[in-house]
């Protein structure tokens, strides 16, 4: 997924994105952040490893076609929440207008209502199925999913990662007690909660934006 600077932001002494006075105004967001922070390390050390074995990673800035191509991006409530917290309250300028627009024209086969201008405009609180999606050789043609063309070429998601992040997460969700964390977690019964990013409802996101202003 295409890679760009974040803006409106820090990295935190640990290297973990913050928004300080955002995060005490919505504990959730720490959650979210933390959570991000720990796949992206995992994702990190996974390409890496990679890079050793002589493989050249494909993703970099300005690369998109994946945005377009992708319509079953999963996405979870707490990641929802985040994307829009940031799109109302962290986009501004002519970028704001042009993603209301695509927020209130989005329909399930168009690209990702995000992608403005081949990078992603929510790059800080992007899902984390974004996050995990990488690939090595060469970029993806136009249409392409190479988890079909050649899945040999897609990093493979980082489970240990994975499941901390979602344990970090999961009090999002009434789930507290570590004890039951884990259970959920090794269940798996969280991703009955999952969404689909095209068929989210972006049109109230675009008039919640719009009640913002
Ligand atoms: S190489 Fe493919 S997956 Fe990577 S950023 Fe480019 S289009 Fe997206
Ligand atoms: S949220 Fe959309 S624009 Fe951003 S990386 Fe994911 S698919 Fe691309």
């Amino acid at each position: 997924m295409p890679k760009k600077k974040t803006n409106n932001s820090r990295p935190s002494n640990a290297g973990r994105l913050s928004f300080p006075d955002d995060e005490r105004l919505h504990p959730w967001l720490s959650l979210l952040l933390e959570g991000y922070y720990i796949v992206d390390k995992g994702i990190a050390a996974a390409i890496e490893k990679e890079q050793k074995n002589g493989r050249k990673p494909a993703c970099g800035r300005g690369c998109s076609s994946c945005c377009k191509t992708h319509k079953d991006i999963p996405v979870y409530p707490l990641e929802l929440t985040g994307i829009s917290w940031y799109a109302a309250e962290k986009i501004s300028g002519p970028q704001r207008e042009v993603l209301r627009e695509n927020l209130r024209q989005s329909g399930k086969d168009d690209p990702c209502p995000f992608l403005i201008e081949k990078a992603c405009s929510i790059h800080p609180v992007r899902p984390m199925a974004c996050r995990q999606f990488n690939v090595f050789g060469n970029p993806c043609e136009e249409g392409e999913d190479p988890y079909y063309t050649r899945r040999g070429d897609v990093l493979s998601p980082v489970k240990k990662h994975v499941d901390q992040a979602f344990f970090i997460m999961l009090p999002f969700y009434g789930v507290e007690k570590e004890s039951e964390r884990v259970r959920v977690i090794e269940t798996g019964a969280f991703h009955r909660m999952v969404r689909e990013l095209h068929s989210c409802n972006w049109k109230s996101l675009a008039e919640k934006m719009r009640d913002s202003d």
